[in-house]
């Protein structure tokens, strides 16, 4: 038996069982009880988080008059620790080669029709010329485990690759990675390459379940994909994402294990995840989503992403295309902070969409909009759409990042980093009607700069992208 330990090294004492199945009881036996339930939103309402036990009471919790407070207070926080700027990103897929198992994802091994793809060095920079010229600005890489095919050096070779594009006025300035479990020593070397967040979904916190539908492949060893962001952390990468796939396992049992690593990294390595993700499993080439049993619908969802913005206000939380337009709308409100738009999800895809009988792609894509109607679409909600990477090319990483959020600088900071890397997206990408909004968009939002000085620099440097062709602006 493992005691937990929010502080230890091991897997199964960090993300312990026997304390997830007691929080799920806990959370039982509590949840019409209103006084408790009071307390939880009281010292949500502090800002500080609350912890898995608590965020399980949360989601337990059925009285409709306390949802919509969850709801409320959601919102609120999401308002104040992040405003209107949402951040925009697009995954970019470099092979599907795998040797690993996973019983939900195409790129399975035993997978023989799924059309495998590898880009060359050239296909990278296509791919690149592509994405820059929609607007993309940030990338999150991603990759099947296979040693042979796709190495550490391809990796690193893609990356390179990536930043040294510059075509016309644009430029990747930040690359996710999102790749297996590696070493120590490989994640040192990303973190020398200059990538910006590690990406690892833990897919399921619960270690039977997770091996299950890992059967085969190194990705099969729980304990080490658990550690894998104790190891990325020790290789000197601060920013680290975390998620589950959700309809894979028990959602309240998730919810409370991706807490508990949350609370464990911050324990041990004094800095929370950077970024939540929320995928729910969709339909792939031989994949149907209807085959496993733990799907979640859209008001569970709404909820848990809900839970999870109250429980850490400090963890931006991201949303792909795998959600449809009306989801997302839905869940920016309650608590996302950065969106794709404009995704593939093939092996090559943004050069050229893939043929009905050489589906390469790891699921389907339920948003299909372009990047400029995504961003127009944003605007019209309200929203500010950031292409903004300056926070991490300032070496605002880590918990650095995070006592940026706490001093409340962000409104001086963020707040005109958007406006300016959206200013830049008009000029050189945007359609007219996106443009007409943009520029409005932009005028009235300098005017809540609250530091007048920085809100005069702002103001000139935005000029200068307009009418000097001036590029890459930060704060
Ligand atoms: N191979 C790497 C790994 O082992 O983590 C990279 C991850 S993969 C390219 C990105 C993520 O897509 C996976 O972690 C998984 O959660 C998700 N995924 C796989 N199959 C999926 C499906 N059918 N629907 C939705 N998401 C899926």
């Amino acid at each position: 038996m493992f005691k937990y330990d929010k502080t230890s090294l091991k897997a199964e004492e960090f993300i312990n069982d026997g304390e997830i199945m007691d929080s799920l009881k806990y959370a039982d036996e509590n949840k019409n009880d209103i006084e408790l339930i009071d307390k939880i939103i009281e010292k949500a309402k502090l800002r500080k988080g609350i912890d898995h036990r608590e965020a399980s009471v949360l989601l337990a919790c059925e009285i409709p008059e306390k949802i919509q407070e969850i709801y409320s207070l959601a919102e609120q926080i999401k308002k104040d620790f992040y405003g209107d700027r949402i951040v925009m990103f697009a995954p970019l897929y470099l092979s599907n080669y795998c040797v690993n198992g996973c019983v939900y994802c195409p790129y399975h091994a035993k997978n023989k029709h799924i059309c495998r793809k590898k880009l060359t060095q050239d296909e990278v920079r296509q791919e690149v010329i592509a994405l820059q010229d929609m607007g993309h600005k940030r990338l999150a890489i991603e990759a099947g485990e296979d040693p042979v095919n796709n190495p550490i050096e391809y990796i690193l070779e893609c990356i390179k690759t990536i930043y040294s594009i510059k075509h016309k006025n644009g430029a990747i300035r930040r690359v996710n990675v999102n790749i297996a479990a590696t070493t120590v020593e490989n994640y040192r070397k990303l973190k020398e390459a200059g990538i910006g967040t590690y990406i690892l979904f833990q897919e399921t916190y619960n270690k039977k379940s997770y091996e299950e539908l890992h059967p085969t492949g190194p990705k099969h060893n729980y304990n080490y994909h658990t550690e894998a962001m104790d190891r990325a952390m020790e290789g000197g990468i601060d920013d680290v994402g975390i998620g589950v796939l959700f309809g894979l396992e028990l959602y309240r049992y998730e919810l409370a294990g991706m807490l508990m690593h949350a609370e464990h990294l911050e324990a041990v390595h004094g800095v929370g995840p950077h970024t939540i993700s929320v995928p729910r499993i969709k339909r792939a080439d031989d994949i149907d989503p209807d085959a496993f049993d733990n799907g979640i619908d859209d008001e569970t969802f709404e909820k848990i992403v809900a839970i999870i913005r109250i429980a850490v206000p400090y963890t931006g939380m991201i949303i792909s295309t795998r959600e449809s337009q009306k989801v997302r709308e839905k869940v920016l409100k309650l608590g996302i902070s950065q969106i794709s738009g404009g995704s593939r999800t093939s092996v090559g895809g943004y050069v050229e969409p893939e043929a009905e009988d050489e589906n390469s792609a790891q699921f389907d894509v339920s948003d299909n909009r372009t990047l400029d109607e995504v961003v127009r679409w944003l605007m019209e909600l309200g929203y500010i759409p950031s292409f903004c990477t300056a926070c991490y090319r300032e070496g605002r990483t880590g918990d650095r990042f995070m006592s940026l959020c706490k001093s409340g600088q962000i409104q001086n900071c963020c707040h005109p980093n958007a406006l300016m890397t959206l200013e830049e997206y008009l000029m050189d990408y945007a359609s007219d009607e996106t443009r007409k909004i943009g520029e409005k968009i932009i005028e009235k939002e300098l005017l809540k700069i609250p530091n007048e000085k920085v809100r005069k620099i702002a103001a000139e440097h935005i000029a200068d992208i307009a009418n000097n062709n001036k590029r890459d602006f930060r704060f």
